[in-house]
């Protein structure tokens, strides 16, 4: 790999941007040229897999991330329409495969889209593999000797090999049986292509909101929020529905909403997974399975899995560090509270149908409804807020900002030992990512709140979680007031 750092481009979820703003062609066809040459020199060969969502935007960014891999000598396959997971498995399950390429920008506003590496195996990319491409980027690279330019081919169905999967992966009969109701929504993104199948599949009555391709999203903004999800919820509930389930723009996540047409939180329907599969895995025998997510997810999910006699580790933010922790330790799931979920029977990477599927296959093997799993998930309230530090910047770019970060959190962790004076006593501490305090509670439930500086925007975000709403609130009220004290004197 190339040595020295180069400026960064991959966020937590690949390039993203305005098209032809910040990510027109030429970039596009950069990064294609930087990762065929960054595969080549580690493989000595490059064959790389590439599909899209449905954004307007997506055919123009492909030919260039295309033009760019070609010209650096990978043979490139376009796989066409496809949600993230689609692609991630159509390069996982390709014995020849060394990496591949998504264009989306998830649920992002339509204006913006993105270019995602995927590893050989289908997963996203460790960050050292990451750095390689943009030191690459960044650095006097050319394409191939012209003998040795990359062929191109298209293959036809990738998504009908992935839907196959997911149902190899899931109690199909138990879920026939039930003949569920189900409202899908797929944000009009590249869930539309295969999730409606998926379920009819399954043997479900499948009513579909916003199930056509269209990267305008007319039927509402593609982040599968409660807000966006409002007229979705309505319509699960009038016609009687069992279960409504929404994807983002590339469906890897899913959201769900229950049969009264109430929206069920990322971290219910995360608890809801993390109890079932520990469950299923004691009772093949795991001892102590084990449970992955990230520093920021509801207590919920440590409260049911040390119930069913699993154990929760914690990581940083972001499903590919959550992925590959559960690699590394041999998890049975994993995921966030955002709807992005891990199910290692299947893949290491978040998969929206496979999220889909499970909930189905837990309400028809427990005979349970949705509202009722949600009601066994322990309650907890959360509480949001900021520091913005954009007047610190003065004009100056990401490097300041990356130095006001580092030494605002060098002064928060020495003054929390000396000079934080909270109503609460604090008992605990994790310095994952960013710093999380544990402070008193009462009985079994967690208080907690988690000081992180955003790693895109000039702010520090304060998140809590606490018994009731009003500790939830005092707590990120008290933090943040102590944190613009620390930044006043840096
Ligand atoms: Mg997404």
């Amino acid at each position: 790999m190339v040595k020295d750092k180069a400026p960064r481009l991959f966020g937590t979820n690949g390039v993203r941007g305005v098209v032809n703003g910040t990510i027109d062609a030429q970039f596009a066809a950069r990064m294609g040229l930087a990762f065929a040459v960054s595969l080549r020199r580690r493989f000595g060969r490059a064959r790389v897999k590439i599909g899209t969502d449905t954004r307007l935007s997506s055919e123009m960014l492909k030919s260039a991330v295309v033009s760019g891999l070609l010209s650096g000598g990978a043979e490139v396959v376009d796989i066409g329409m496809c949600p993230s997971p689609s692609i991630q498995y159509s390069v996982g399950n390709d014995m020849d495969c060394n990496g591949g390429v998504i264009i989306t920008a998830s649920h992002n506003p339509p204006q913006f889209n993105g270019i995602k590496c995927i590893s050989a195996d289908g997963t996203e990319m460790a960050r050292e593999e990451e750095e390689d491409i943009e030191r690459l980027f960044f650095s006097d690279i050319s394409g191939a000797d012209w003998t040795e330019t990359g062929n191109f081919f298209v293959e036809e169905g990738a998504n009908n090999s992935y839907m196959d999967a997911i149902l190899s992966a899931t109690d199909v009969e138990a879920i026939k049986k039930r003949k569920f109701r189900v409202i899908i929504d797929c944000s009009n993104g590249a869930a539309s292509c295969t999730s409606p199948y998926i379920l009819e599949k399954l043997g479900c009555i499948v009513i579909s909101l916003n199930c056509h391709p269209d990267g305008l999203f007319p039927g509402h903004m593609s982040e599968p929020t409660e807000e966006n999800l409002r007229d979705t919820a309505g319509v699960v509930a009038s016609l009687g529905a069992d279960i409504g389930i929404a994807h983002d723009g590339d469906a890897d996540r899913t959201v769900f909403i229950d049969e009264n047409g109430t929206y069920v939180s990322g971290n219910v329907s995360l608890s809801i997974f993390a109890k079932y599969e520990v469950a299923l895995a004691i009772k093949s025998g795991i001892e102590r399975p084990v449970v992955v997510t990230a520093i920021d997810s509801s207590s919920a999910v440590e409260d049911v899995v040390s119930e069913e006699g699993g154990v929760v580790r914690h990581t940083k933010i972001g499903s590919p560090v959550v992925a590959r922790v559960m690699m590394r330790d041999g998890a049975v799931f994993g995921g966030e509270g955002n709807g992005g979920t891990i199910f290692s029977s299947l893949h290491y990477f978040r998969d929206g149908a496979m999220s889909a599927a499970k909930m189905l296959e837990i309400m028809a093997t427990t005979g349970k409804k949705l509202s009722e799993l949600a009601a066994e998930i322990p309650v907890y309230y959360q509480a949001k807020g900021s520091v913005d530090y954009s007047s610190l910047l003065k004009g100056r770019g990401v490097e300041a900002m990356s130095e006001i970060k580092n030494r605002f959190m060098g002064k928060l962790e020495n003054s929390i030992e000396n000079d934080l004076h909270l109503s609460f006593s604090v008992i605990g501490k994790k310095t994952i990512d960013g710093i999380k305090l544990y402070v008193e509670s009462r009985g079994s439930c967690k208080n907690w709140v988690l000081v992180r500086p955003s790693g895109t925007e000039p702010i520090i975000r304060v998140a809590s979680e606490a018994c009731d709403q009003e500790t939830a609130e005092r707590l990120v009220s008290e933090i943040g007031v102590f944190a613009l004290s620390i930044m006043k004197k840096i």
